[in-house]
């Protein structure tokens, strides 16, 4: 089965998705930004009980003095992430995004009130293909994948790898629900904005395209370095000089 993630992993470098398919660890060490996006994610899946509230804030701290116990619990098989001191530390930066989240929450009063589920597990026999949107959101007969991003935000609109994550579940739930998904969301989960996207044409081919390419990934295929990949922000940088298969050339 290809999981979405590995769409997603695609998107930034054909070759990051190869090594994480042979096994390798994406993330090389435990940094402050990871941590901090970990206690955002978090922190986002609640975001549905302070919207409305004329509180929002004192909710949100309650909510990161829960988290701040929690993590070390629901991450305890990740090494360097039960660091009490820099997760402190993080949990205070986080606190400071607080007054720009609860500002901007109230905003999305449709978006919260509705029917939220989460991370359910989607699967598609006929592609191959599994994954859980952060959220699954149900109002009258419509379903809406979405997800919850904690890195930056575009000027406008969803980052380009985001829509193709959320076509992705488009496709899963679409198969599970037999029902057309005209949209998703994406969760700026920094700042309390959500975006909504269109899932486009282009994009549902974009997804099948990456899945074909993916497969022969998982075949033992090495694809070629992209001349704009990522590799300054890349941990697989010094296993990633070596030559690409001939048969790579056609892929
Ligand atoms: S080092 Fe560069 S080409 Fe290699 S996997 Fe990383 S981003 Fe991709």
């Amino acid at each position: 089965m290809i999981r979405v993630s590995d769409i997603t992993i695609y998107h930034k470098c054909p070759r990051m998705c190869f090594f994480t398919n042979k096994g390798h660890n994406l993330i090389k060490e435990v940094t402050p930004g990871y941590l901090e996006g970990i206690i955002l994610k978090e922190l986002a899946l609640v975001y549905d009980l302070a919207f409305n509230s004329e509180d929002k804030l004192s909710i949100l701290n309650l909510e990161l003095d829960r988290i701040l116990k929690e993590i070390p619990v629901i991450y305890r098989n990740e090494p360097g992430i039960i660091d009490d001191e820099n997760l402190s530390k993080s949990v205070t930066d986080v606190r400071s995004c607080l007054p720009v989240i609860c500002s901007n929450l109230s905003s999305y009063n449709n978006f919260f009130a509705g029917e939220l589920s989460h991370n359910e597990t989607l699967q598609s026999e006929k592609f191959g293909m599994t994954g859980s949107p952060d959220r699954l959101i149900r109002t009258n007969d419509e379903l809406t994948p979405s997800i919850i991003k904690t890195g930056n935000m575009p000027l406008n609109g969803v980052w380009q790898g985001d829509r193709l994550q959320l076509t992705a579940y488009a496709v899963l739930v679409e198969e599970k629900y037999n029902v057309p998904v005209r949209r998703g969301f994406v969760e700026y989960a920094r700042c309390g904005v959500v975006r909504e996207a269109a899932i486009r044409r282009h994009e549902r081919r974009n997804v099948l395209q990456i899945l074909e390419k993916i497969k022969k990934i998982q075949n033992g295929i090495m694809p070629e370095k992209p001349k704009d990949a990522p590799c300054e922000y890349c941990g697989f940088t010094g296993m990633c000089d070596v030559k690409s298969t001939l048969a790579s050339r056609f892929f």
